[in-house]
């Protein structure tokens, strides 16, 4: 497998011209807490811009998506 070379959320800063950041160009910080490096696909949560958003992969954002649903659930 190709090592893609991505940022660290956190630690790198990478913005384009217009000084966006994209969640593609780092990788995700769940999978990264777990020393796997997965390239991110989307920030979350994107519900509301004054919460802080995270870049995560594909698969974390389900889980995360999942999770918040199971603790809605609960009240
Ligand atoms: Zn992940």
């Amino acid at each position: 497998m190709l090592e893609v070379k991505l940022g660290v959320w956190g630690k790198d800063r990478i913005a384009d011209e217009k000084g966006l950041c994209h969640a593609g160009d780092y990788y995700c910080v769940r999978c990264y807490s777990k020393d796997k490096k997965v390239k991110a696909e989307g920030f979350w949560p994107c519900i509301d811009p004054d919460i802080r958003s995270f870049p995560y992969c594909k698969g974390c954002i389900t889980m995360l998506q999942y999770e918040l649903m199971m603790n809605l659930g609960k009240e």
